[in-house]
C-alpha cells in the first residue's frame, strides 16, 4: 500500500491549493479527484458564469452606442449555442493548466477516478481498487446544488449550476427558484441575452443577508433589465399540458395565488456539502448536514484529518477555499498554528453594476457596537470617471468605529469588486481614515471613490 504524508481529497479551489502547497513544503502528496480537476469554480461556477456575463454585458452594451454619439448598431439575435461554445472554450483554456498531467509532472501523485475517495479507517482511503495511507488527510470535496422536491416536477427536469452549461437552446422564459447570488448573476446574464427571466424567492427580499439599500438598488437594475421578481412566495406545484414544452409553476405570494408558465426552471436554493460517499463515520470524523465539523484551526475531531472549502465553511467562495487550504498546510507544517479568521472576508457579485462587500454590514455593526458607537458614511458613484464612462449608478457605504477605523463596507457600482479591495487592505492593516485621506490616488480612476469616502469622512469629523 502506498504511503503519503498528505492525501488531499477533492481537486477544486481548496484541494488544488492544498496539494500544491503541501508539495512545495516538501510533503509527499497525493491528490484524489472523482470528476474533473478544477472543481466547481472552473467547470460549473465562477469561470463559466463570468464568461457568460461578459458575453451578455458586451451584447447589451450595443444598446448604448447611440447615447455615445456612435452609429446605431443593428442587434442580431443571439446564437446561444455559439455563446455557450465560447464559454466552454474559456473553461478549456483554464483546464489546460489543471489537467492531471500538470500535477503529476510537479511530483504530486494525482488520481482521477469516478468512484471517489472513501475512508476505510482514520489512516486509509480507497480510490477505485487502490488503497492509500497517509499521516494527514485534507477533505476538500466542495458542495453541490441543493434540489428541493416539488409536486409535479422531477428533480432531473430542473436546471442547476451543474447541468446549465450543457444547454444549447436558449430558454424563452427562465424561472429561477431562489433569489440568491447565483440566480441574480445568471438571471441578469440571460435577461441581457434576450431570455425572459423571473425570480421566485421564499424570503421577503432577494439576495439574503446583503445590505438592504444595496439590494433595493440592484432590484431596480434587474427590473430595468426586464427581470420579474416575486418575493415572499410559497411554491405549491408544477403542472404541464400534455405535449407542451412549457410547465406552469403555481405559487402563493402573500395571500394571492399566482402562476408562471415557462420553458425552463432553475433551482438555486442553497448548497449541500459533498460528504455523502466519503464514509466519514469509518474515520470517526464528525459532520452535520452543513458539512464537515472543524475547529478554528480547520482540524476535525480526528486530529490528523482537516477540512477546508465549501465542504466545511458557510462562506462558499473560491478565495475562502484557497485561504483555508493555505491555513491547513501551515497548521500541518508549523508549530505556531494559524486560525481560520474570516472576519475580513470580501466578496463580489458580478451583476452590472457589481455588488461588493467586506467586514460588517451596517446592521451587523449596529448590533455588535450599538448605533451611537458607529458612523455610516456614504458616497455616490458620481465622481469624474464614473461620469465620463456614463456609469454613475451606485454608491459605497463605509462603517466607521469611534476611532475612525473601518468596520465594514457595502458597495454597488461599476467595478465595485475591484475598488472595494482597498477597504479590505485598510481593514486588514488597520489603516486610519486620516492616512487614507492623505493618500494620492490617480485621477480619473474608479477607485478614487475610496479616496473620496475617507477625505469627506475626515472633513465631516473636523466640522464637528
Ligand atoms: C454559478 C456559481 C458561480 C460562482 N461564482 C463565484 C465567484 O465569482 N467567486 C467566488 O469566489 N466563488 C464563486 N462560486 C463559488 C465557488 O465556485 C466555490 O466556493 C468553490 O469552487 C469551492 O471550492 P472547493 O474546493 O471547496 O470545492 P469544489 O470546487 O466543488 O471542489 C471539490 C472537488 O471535490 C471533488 N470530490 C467530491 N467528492 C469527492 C470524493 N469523494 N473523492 C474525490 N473527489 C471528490 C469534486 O468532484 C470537486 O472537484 C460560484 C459558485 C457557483 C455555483
Amino acid at each position: 500500500m502506498k504511503k503519503y504524508d498528505v492525501i488531499v481529497i477533492g481537486a477544486g479551489s481548496a484541494g488544488l491549493v492544498a496539494a500544491t502547497s503541501a508539495h512545495r513544503a516538501g510533503l509527499k502528496t497525493a491528490l484524489i479527484e472523482k470528476n474533473k480537476i478544477g472543481g466547481e469554480c472552473t467547470h460549473s461556477g465562477c469561470v463559466p458564469s463570468k464568461a457568460l456575463l461578459n458575453a451578455a454585458k458586451t451584447y447589451s452594451s450595443l444598446d448604448k452606442y447611440q447615447e455615445l454619439g456612435l452609429p446605431k448598431v443593428k442587434k442580431q439575435k443571439v446564437d446561444f449555442a455559439k455563446v455557450m461554445k465560447q464559454v466552454h472554450k474559456i473553461i478549456d483554456g483554464i483546464y489546460e493548466h489543471e489537467t492531471p498531467d500538470v500535477f503529476i509532472d510537479m511530483g504530486i501523485d494525482t488520481i482521477v477516478n469516478k468512484s471517489g475517495a472513501k475512508f476505510l479507517d482514520a489512516h486509509t482511503i480507497s480510490i477505485g481498487k487502490k488503497k492509500l495511507e497517509a499521516k494527514y488527510f485534507i477533505i476538500a470535496t466542495g458542495s453541490s446544488p441543493r434540489l428541493l422536491p416539488f409536486e409535479g416536477m422531477k428533480d432531473s427536469a430542473f436546471l442547476h449550476n451543474d447541468n446549465f452549461w450543457e444547454l444549447k437552446k436558449q430558454p424563452k422564459h427562465l424561472v429561477f427558484i431562489g433569489g440568491g447570488v447565483i440566480s441574480v448573476e445568471l438571471g441578469s446574464a440571460m435577461a441581457k441575452l434576450g431570455t425572459k427571466v423571473s425570480i421566485v424567492e421564499y424570503a421577503p427580499k432577494i439576495l439574503g443577508p446583503i445590505d438592504k439599500e444595496v439590494t433595493e438598488y440592484v432590484e431596480g437594475v434587474l427590473k430595468k433589465d426586464g427581470i420579474k421578481i416575486y418575493t415572499d412566495t410559497r411554491i405549491k406545484k408544477f403542472t404541464a399540458k400534455k405535449g407542451s414544452a412549457n410547465q406552469t409553476l403555481h405559487f402563493k405570494q402573500g395571500d394571492k395565488k399566482k402562476s408562471i408558465k415557462a420553458d425552463a426552471f432553475f433551482q438555486a436554493v442553497g448548497r449541500v456539502p459533498n460528504i455523502k460517499g466519503l464514509n466519514l463515520k469509518k474515520a470517526g470524523v464528525e459532520f452535520t448536514e452543513k458539512g464537515v465539523t472543524t475547529n478554528d484551526f480547520l482540524e476535525t475531531n480526528v486530529k490528523h484529518i482537516y477540512a477546508c472549502g465549501d465542504c466545511t465553511t458557510p462562506f462558499k467562495f473560491t478565495h475562502t477555499a484557497s485561504y483555508q487550504a493555505n491555513i491547513v498546510i501551515h497548521n500541518i507544517t508549523q508549530k505556531k498554528r494559524k486560525r481560520n479568521d474570516l472576519s475580513i472576508l470580501p466578496w463580489a457579485v458580478f451583476t452590472e453594476p457589481e455588488i461588493a462587500h467586506v467586514g460588517l454590514t451596517e446592521e451587523e455593526a449596529i448590533e455588535k457596537y450599538g448605533k451611537k458607537n458607529i458612523t455610516t458614511f456614504k458616497v455616490d458613484a458620481s465622481i469624474d470617471r464614473f461620469i465620463t464612462d456614463r456609469k454613475t449608478g451606485g454608491f459605497i457605504k463605509v462603517i466607521f468605529d469611534k476611532k475612525n477605523h473601518v468596520l465594514g463596507a457595502d458597495a454597488v457600482g461599476a467595478h465595485a469588486g475591484e475598488w472595494v479591495q482597498f477597504i479590505t487592505i485598510v481593514m486588514k492593516n488597520k489603516i486610519p481614515a486620516s492616512k487614507m485621506a492623505d493618500t494620492i490616488f490617480a485621477y480619473p480612476t474608479y477607485s478614487e471613490i475610496i479616496k473620496k469616502v475617507f477625505s469627506r469622512y475626515m472633513r465631516s469629523k473636523e466640522k464637528k
